[in-house]
């Protein structure tokens, strides 16, 4: 398959090329975020708890409880590294004013790959790039009680047991929070103004992106599936009215339980995806199932040795369009 077919009738939604200067093009792309092992999501070094955040569960139901939150800043973070990793692999990461390649959490971006383009970077000498791939906190769907477990742990030492060489106990008991595997979180990411290789490059992302624990862990395995791809001319609502609408549809269903039954959650999202939708002041259109289907199909075959279409090519076309 070819790009041709996978936007036709959707060009306009797309950038013919980048610029500077915004259009208004937003594409949402609705994410199911399932764990597939124990998750822990906290701000790193803060020595809190899991991130968690008191909300009305439903639009309908406004009884307000806790829910398990992946922060906007770990999802990207996630995806970034996914995506880099691979342009790490075609020699699409460029030298910096430095020499260096581009890399994260430097003060040196390129600002002229892919991922400094699609994702934003800024550096010291006014260069800088607003990230058009815009992420936002995603919830769990059930309250935090119901998707979280404890765990607590003793360090052992060095001998493998809790006494040490003088037969003294072991004093750290380490209790931990962790996400059950089997929750399911809802999540929107919102494109704005970008070409359809960027498109392909951002959704990409968050269909490879497998672990969102710390690498050395062997926690963090989630799975993503995209549940609808929306084009419009606003942005539409939130990832928290989208999850509480799609709790009060499990409610009046009497099917508040863990774990959820992923086939009924997918088709409340999507039943409260249209469902919002109504209240947008705007022009929305979708991609129906058949090219929803097409597009992942594309771009599963663009990361294949054989795919009509390589992943590699499209990346290193656009890179080029940059100019820089
Ligand atoms: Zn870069």
């Amino acid at each position: 398959m070819k790009r041709e077919d996978i936007i036709k009738g959707k060009e306009n939604n797309f950038m013919e090329k980048y610029t500077h200067f915004p259009e208004g093009k937003y594409i949402t792309v609705a994410v199911l975020r399932e764990t597939k092992s124990e998750c822990i999501f906290r701000t790193e070094g803060s020595g809190e708890g899991l991130n968690k955040e008191r909300v009305p569960l439903g639009m309908e139901s406004k009884t307000n409880d806790f829910r398990a939150i992946i922060s906007k800043r770990k999802q990207c973070a996630v995806e970034r590294r996914t995506g880099r990793e691979y342009l790490r692999l075609n020699d699409l990461l460029f030298t910096t004013k430095d020499k260096s390649i581009c890399a994260l959490n430097k003060n040196t971006p390129c600002g002229k790959c892919l991922d400094c383009m699609t994702n934003g970077f800024a550096v010291g000498d006014g260069g800088a790039q607003k990230s058009r791939m815009i992420y936002d906190n995603a919830y769990s769907i059930l309250p935090f009680n119901m998707v979280t477990g404890t765990k607590t742990f003793n360090a052992l030492y060095d001998n493998g047991t809790m006494r040490d060489e003088k037969g003294n106990a072991s004093s750290s008991i380490n209790q931990d929070e962790y996400i059950k595997p089997g929750t399911v979180f809802i999540d929107m990411i919102t494109f704005k103004d970008v070409t359809f290789i960027e498109f392909i490059y951002g959704i990409s992302n968050i269909l490879r992106s497998k672990r969102y624990g710390a690498i050395s862990s062997r926690i963090g395995k989630m799975n993503n599936v995209i549940l609808k791809v929306a084009f419009s001319d606003c942005e539409l609502f939130s990832n928290l009215e989208l999850t509480q609408s799609v709790y009060d549809k499990l409610g009046a269903a009497s099917e508040i339980e863990f774990p959820l039954e992923i086939s009924k959650v997918k088709e409340y999202a999507k039943k409260s995806f249209d469902n919002l939708k109504k209240c947008i002041f705007g022009s929305i259109t979708e991609l129906n199932d058949e090219e929803l289907n097409n597009l992942l199909e594309y771009i599963k075959s663009a990361y294949q040795e054989d795919g009509e279409e390589k992943a590699a090519d499209l990346y290193r076309e656009q890179s080029m369009q940059y100019g820089k």
